[in-house]
């Protein structure tokens, strides 16, 4: 039974159904070939549909590998875009590594500043605000929700407050697509990020919206590809995967939304009525992700529940799992946690096939781990 889909998602059945029929569409959509046209118009329409979802344009969404190329792609672009001219990056302590390490790196240059915000800081907007007056930033990455806990970032009123300070604003919202409603134009970014694998499409597949495609300088140079944005012959397998993704949610979203909020009120409902002791790290945030402390230590419980059980959670974040000097997370210790916390947590979280029959029995294995391990 799987409970991590925070880390991954299964492929659509709908993708795999379509699958060799995809894979059969071999032809370079660069070619002149009416059948290459044809897959060129393809991979048009699935850009028509990613930005229908985003409620913009199709000429500001690109195709990138994934979400860490399509933050990589804004946070350098940006710098090389600006390059020699003294700016300072903004983001926060609770990002993904795939915002932390671009920013860290460039900010080994002498041309950058580099200041990170707390969560705190950021959701005390007149705190926020007194920050962003004080250091200026010419660029600023948040995520929309994050990986670990599933908290939400108020993207709006930072837009405000940034686009004041004339910041450049990227958002990461790998964790949010598909589960809140990500609009580009109400929460007033310059830039947005997210993976297909995170919705049901295959690995491989990445989006990158951008306001002003000439705000940044693209990291690959080439062929041409995406307007010149990301070069490289197309993985047209994983847009027309996409396509099939995104057509999913924009029909079924109202009823996705309602699965994921039935799947976590069933599952805290169940250890209320089991008397299983608890603590819920986020209470506000996206309904899919449930970071939650039990009386005994995080690994030993997903160890467990994986091995002897077949229950597959996780600790947190599957990116931190490749680093090896293995860390406390530094999202929960932004978050005010103490280390005995961090160390009893674990992330559980749903998606469209989690069956509540599933939770019943993931909720029975937690209790008969704590009765034999606590
Ligand atoms: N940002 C966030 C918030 C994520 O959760 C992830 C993936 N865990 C990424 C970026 C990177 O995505 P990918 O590994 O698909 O490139």
């Amino acid at each position: 039974m799987y409970f991590d889909y925070a880390a991954t998602t299964p492929v659509l059945s709908e993708i795999k159904e379509q699958a060799i029929e995809l894979l059969n569409k071999y032809e370079n959509p660069s070619s002149v070939h009416l059948k290459s046209q044809g897959i060129k118009n393809e991979i048009e329409e699935t850009r028509s549909k990613v930005a229908k979802m985003l409620n913009t344009t199709p000429e500001h969404i690109f195709f990138t590998s994934g979400a860490t190329e399509s933050n990589n792609t804004v946070i350098k672009g940006f710098y090389y875009k600006n390059m020699g001219v003294k700016h300072t990056y903004f983001t926060s302590y609770i990002e993904h590594p795939s915002v932390l390490e671009p920013i860290q790196y460039l900010s080994s240059f002498d041309d950058v500043d580099y200041h990170q915000v707390s969560l705190k800081d950021i959701l005390n907007l007149e705190v926020f605000e007194t920050l962003t007056n004080k250091h200026k930033p010419s660029f600023c990455s948040f995520m929309l929700a994050n990986n670990e806990t599933g908290t939400i970032f108020p993207i709006e009123e930072a837009a405000r407050i940034l686009h004041e300070n004339n910041t450049y604003f990227h958002v990461d919202a790998t964790q949010a697509i598909g589960k809140i409603t990500v609009d580009v134009k109400a929460l007033g970014v310059d830039a947005l990020s997210f993976s297909g694998h995170k919705i049901f499409a295959p690995k491989g597949i990445g989006v990158v919206y951008l306001k002003d495609p000439k705000s940044i300088i693209p990291l690959f140079h080439g062929g041409g590809q995406e307007k010149g944005i990301r070069c490289g012959t197309e993985n047209v397998f994983a847009i027309l995967s996409l396509k099939i993704a995104i057509d999913y949610f924009l029909e079924n979203f109202v009823n996705i939304s309602k699965h994921y909020v039935l799947c976590r009120t069933h599952f805290l409902s169940l250890l209320n009525q089991k008397g299983i002791p608890y603590h819920l790290n986020e209470a506000e945030g996206l309904k899919n992700i449930v970071s939650i402390r039990f009386p005994m230590k995080g690994d030993a419980m997903a160890d467990i529940l994986n091995f002897k059980y077949g229950s597959m959670i996780s600790v947190g974040s599957a990116c931190s799992e490749n680093k090896s000097e293995k860390k406390l997370s530094h999202v929960l210790k932004n978050m005010g946690l103490e280390d005995h916390e961090i160390q009893r947590t674990t992330r559980i979280s749903f998606g469209v096939n989690t069956k509540l029959k599933d939770i019943e029995q993931l909720v029975n294995n937690i209790e008969n781990v704590l009765s034999v391990y606590q």
